[in-house]
């Protein structure tokens, strides 16, 4: 029905790299490197500020998503233990769909904000505001 509609299909379905040109908010791509046994996300920082978040609050998602230990370093997250870029990007995917796109209608002008303590996410376009998940 709208793009927005369609780009959570695809998100879902672990989003391709695509150019779809028409479309006002894409999914982020992680950078990502091996070094021995730890995994890199180079782009940490700016993935995050793509999405309006908070990078704290991202490394924080990523690293509980991952079970792994692991530390922000300027614009990277360095985690302990290797992990595939398919597999990050896939988590990244995860928190956009909890944690930026609004429930309602799908768009990502939204807002994190914590009512008594609940943290809530509050859609700019449409007024939605739903309950997610602590961290
Ligand atoms: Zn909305």
């Amino acid at each position: 029905m709208d793009e927005y509609e369609e780009l959570l299909e695809r998100a879902f379905q672990s989003l391709p790299k695509t150019s779809k040109s028409d479309t006002r908010f894409q999914i982020p791509e992680a950078e990502v490197t091996v070094a021995g046994s730890q995994t890199v996300v180079k782009n940490l920082r700016s993935v995050a500020s793509a999405l309006n978040r908070d990078p704290t609050h991202l490394a924080k998602f990523l690293l509980r998503e991952l079970a792994a230990a692991g530390a922000l370093k300027e614009n990277q997250l360095v985690v302990q233990g290797k992990f595939p870029p398919g597999v990050i990007q896939e988590r990244i995917n995860r928190y956009v769909q909890e944690y930026v796109l609004c429930k309602e209608c799908g768009k990502p002008d939204t807002r994190l904000e914590k009512i008594d303590r609940i943290l809530v996410l509050r859609c700019e376009a449409c007024g939605a505001r739903t309950p997610v998940r602590g961290t």
